[in-house]
C-alpha cells in the first residue's frame, strides 16, 4: 500500500512538473517574426502564436500564457504590425492556451463548442473566479466551420476533428496558402497527448495536408528558416502519430495488455524528441483506449 502511494505521489507531482513546465514564466519576452506578407508569428519561449493582419485589424490565434506574456503579444501587435486585434481564436482549452485570453478580453473571442464546455469545466474544477471565467471564455462558437471576412481577406476557422483535444480549431487562409495549426501540430517535438485522441488525429491532419498550404504554423517547435519546409515537418508529425498507432495494434494483435503494451514499444528514433520522455507511456495507453473502444 505504502508503495503504491509513493509511486501514485511521484505519478502526480511528475505529472504537476509537466504541467508547469507547460506555462511561461511571467518575465518570459515575446517576439514577431514575419512568415509572409501579413502573417505573423509570436514567439514566447516554446510556444508560438499567429497573427493575420488585414487592413481593417488583426486576428490572433490562441493567446500565450500567462496574462503578462499575452500582454507584451497585444503590445506588440500595436507597436510593430500597427492594428488593433479584431479576434482571438482559441484552440486548445488548456491554461497554456486559455489563461493569456484575460488580456483579449474586450475582442470577439472564437473557439468550437466542445472548447468551450472544455474550458468551462477547467475553470470550474480550478474553482477560477467568474470574473477570470468571464475573460476567458468565447463569445462565440462555432462547430464546424466559421468565416471571418476581414480587411479583403476570407478567414476559415475550421473544426477537422479530434486530436490534442476534442475541439481543436485552426484558421487557414487559402488566398495566402497558410494554415496555423495550434497544438494539432508540434513541430520536431513528440505530441502532447493527455486529452488527445491519437487515431482520430491522424485523420485530422491527413485532412490538414490536404489543404492547398505551403505553410502551417505549429504551436511548438522552431520554424525553419524557410516556412514551407513545415509542409514536410507537417508528415513527418503524422508520422509520428502513425508509429505509435501501428506499434500499438502490433501489440493488441499480439495479445498484449496496455501495461504491457507500455513496456514493450520504444522509439529509440524519438527519444531526441521533447517532450518523448515525458509523453510516449500517454500516447500508448490512450491510443491503446482509442483502439480498445474504452477511451472516454
Ligand atoms: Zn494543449
Amino acid at each position: 500500500m505504502r508503495n503504491i502511494t509513493i509511486a501514485l505521489t511521484a505519478a502526480a507531482s511528475a505529472f504537476a512538473g509537466l504541467l508547469q513546465a507547460q506555462m511561461n514564466p511571467p518575465d518570459t519576452k515575446v517576439t514577431l517574426r514575419q512568415l509572409a506578407p501579413g502573417h505573423y508569428v509570436l514567439i514566447a519561449g516554446r510556444f508560438n502564436s499567429g497573427v493575420i493582419a488585414t487592413s481593417e485589424g488583426a486576428v490572433v490565434v490562441d493567446a500565450i500564457a500567462p496574462e503578462e506574456v499575452a500582454r507584451q503579444q497585444r503590445e506588440l501587435i500595436a507597436s510593430e504590425i500597427g492594428q488593433p486585434v479584431k479576434y482571438l481564436v482559441s484552440s486548445t482549452f488548456h491554461d497554456n492556451y486559455s489563461k493569456g485570453n484575460i488580456a483579449f478580453h474586450d475582442v470577439i473571442k472564437v473557439g468550437t463548442e466542445r472548447y468551450r464546455t472544455d474550458l468551462r469545466e477547467l475553470m470550474r474544477r480550478g474553482n477560477v473566479s467568474s470574473e477570470e471565467q468571464k475573460a476567458r471564455m468565447p463569445t462565440q462558437t462555432f462547430r464546424d466551420k466559421m468565416t471571418v471576412y476581414l480587411g479583403g481577406k476570407e478567414l476559415e476557422i475550421l473544426y477537422l476533428g479530434r486530436g490534442h483535444t476534442a475541439g481543436d480549431s485552426i484558421v487557414y487562409v487559402p488566398q495566402d496558402r497558410i494554415a496555423y495549426l495550434s497544438e494539432l501540430y508540434f513541430h520536431e517535438e513528440f505530441p502532447f497527448m493527455a486529452d488527445g485522441y491519437g487515431i482520430q488525429w491522424i485523420e485530422t491532419l491527413g485532412k490538414i495536408e490536404a489543404l492547398e498550404a505551403d505553410i502551417f504554423v505549429p504551436a511548438h517547435g522552431i520554424i525553419p528558416a524557410n516556412p514551407r519546409e513545415t509542409r514536410d515537418g507537417l508528415r513527418r508529425a503524422r508520422q509520428r502519430l502513425i508509429a505509435v498507432r501501428d506499434a500499438v495494434q502490433q501489440q493488441i494483435a499480439r495479445g498484449a495488455t496496455e501495461d504491457q503494451a507500455v513496456a514493450a514499444i520504444q522509439f529509440p528514433e524519438y527519444e531526441g524528441l521533447r517532450g518523448y520522455p515525458q509523453q510516449k507511456d500517454i500516447a500508448v495507453r490512450r491510443i491503446y483506449q482509442e483502439i480498445k473502444g474504452t477511451l472516454r
